[in-house]
């Protein structure tokens, strides 16, 4: 089983798909792995330090030739995959809902793509999960990026010369990214606030400190929502969100949205007419702005200024902390392979409940009902 790792091409993006460590631990599996040239350098993984692992390091061509399996953070087109085996497996992020095109070239090319980010959210898979493992680490930096723009400080300061009072910051979406960033501005000193719209996290907001700001009277989304997410809400419950998010906003000096509904377009939950009651100096940071943003005016790849408010609209916020980053994400697609290895095989042999969900393409067909229209 040869397993070729990626030097990823994708804009703004530092992290790898897999480590020394992981790398050592395939090697044990009995694969052999071979990293393109560079991979790791962004992380601050060096060639040599593959090569200590047991990999082979050579350029891309060289490291595709036969590959059974290829590893990438972002998938690359099906394009530049030439000389891999036909039928290998590749394992990464494809962002399939957004990506339909993509995904057709993977069908196209005779590719087994393999899109990490529609793991079940079962138990068994939580170790595998690169979507949580991500987040985390974007909702801590987000939080750190908002208190480096801010000209304040986050936690109350009495000192000699007066006081100082705590920043109050707002988060809204509390998923794995939501729960970070409370915690991270928690940890900060910061006086925390969070609104969701899936019932289940009320307790989760209080349970780290921070005040809960919840539509009362028109039904959200019961529980967890299905499968953890959150889908559509009602236009009533829009509208009472609007409205007392609206107060809300207002007296707030930092606000980090992060709210996302597979397969649609992010939910619009902060209006300029809204970021015109901040106080000048505030900052916004819209980790959804790739998926079109939680708030208005929001830029992906920028930071902008609307009436003297900053809005943070950087992409790909996990890239950031690309050493950790990678080293989780390594770790998921070991715990994945792993898991599934069959040592007769001497490869991984999927079972129907997560093949079938994370599974896009086989034998030229596009075969993920998700995709299916
Ligand atoms: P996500 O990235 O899809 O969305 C982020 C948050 O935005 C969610 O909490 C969602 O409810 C919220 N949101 C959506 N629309 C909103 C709106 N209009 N207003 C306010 N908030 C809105 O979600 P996520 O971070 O991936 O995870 C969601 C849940 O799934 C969490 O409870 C997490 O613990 C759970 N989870 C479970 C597993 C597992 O069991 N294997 C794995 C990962 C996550």
């Amino acid at each position: 089983m040869h397993i070729a790792v990626l030097h990823e091409t994708g804009e703004v993006e530092r992290r790898v798909a897999a480590m020394p460590e992981t790398i050592r631990k395939l090697i044990a599996l009995g694969a052999t792995v071979a990293v393109e040239a560079g991979a790791g350098a962004a992380a601050g993984i060096a060639d040599t330090d593959y090569e200590q692992a047991g990999a082979r390091v050579a350029d891309r061509a060289a490291v595709l030739a036969g590959a059974e399996i290829v590893l990438a953070v972002q998938a690359p087109e099906a394009a530049t995959l030439a000389g891999a085996a036909p039928g290998a497996w590749v394992v990464a992020a494809f962002d399939p809902l957004r990506r339909r095109e993509s995904v057709d070239g993977y069908a196209a090319a005779g590719l087994e793509a393999l899109a990490m980010d529609l793991m079940p959210r079962i138990t068994r898979a939580q170790s595998m999960d690169i979507l949580s493992s991500q987040s985390n680490l974007a909702g801590y930096k987000a939080v750190l990026e908002a208190a480096s723009a801010y000209g304040r400080a986050f936690p109350m300061m009495m000192t000699a010369a007066g006081t100082i009072p705590a920043a109050r910051v707002f988060v809204m979406g509390v998923g794995v990214a939501g729960l970070q960033a409370i915690a991270t501005a928690r940890r900060l000193g910061a006086q925390v606030s969070a609104t969701d719209v899936r019932s289940a996290t009320k307790e989760q907001i209080q349970s780290l400190g921070a005040k809960p700001i919840f539509v009362e009277g028109v039904a959200g989304i019961e529980g967890e929502g299905a499968g953890g997410y959150a889908g559509e809400t009602s236009e009533a419950y829009r509208a009472a969100q609007a409205e007392l998010v609206a107060g809300h906003i207002a007296r707030q000096d930092i606000v980090i949205t992060t709210a996302l509904i597979p397969g649609r377009p992010a939910p619009r939950l902060v209006t300029d007419a809204q970021i015109a009651t901040m106080r000048p100096g505030s900052v916004i940071v819209d980790l959804a702005v790739e998926a079109g943003g939680n708030v208005e005016g929001a830029v992906a790849g920028e930071v902008v200024q609307r009436h003297g408010v900053t809005i943070i609209g950087h992409r790909n916020m996990a890239s950031r902390l690309a050493a950790d980053a990678s080293a989780l994400f390594a770790r998921n697609l070991y715990n994945f392979l792993s898991a599934f290895w069959d040592k007769e095989a001497g490869r991984p042999v999927l079972d129907a409940e997560i093949g079938d969900a994370i599974r896009l393409t086989r034998g030229g067909q596009v075969v993920n009902p998700r995709l299916q229209s």
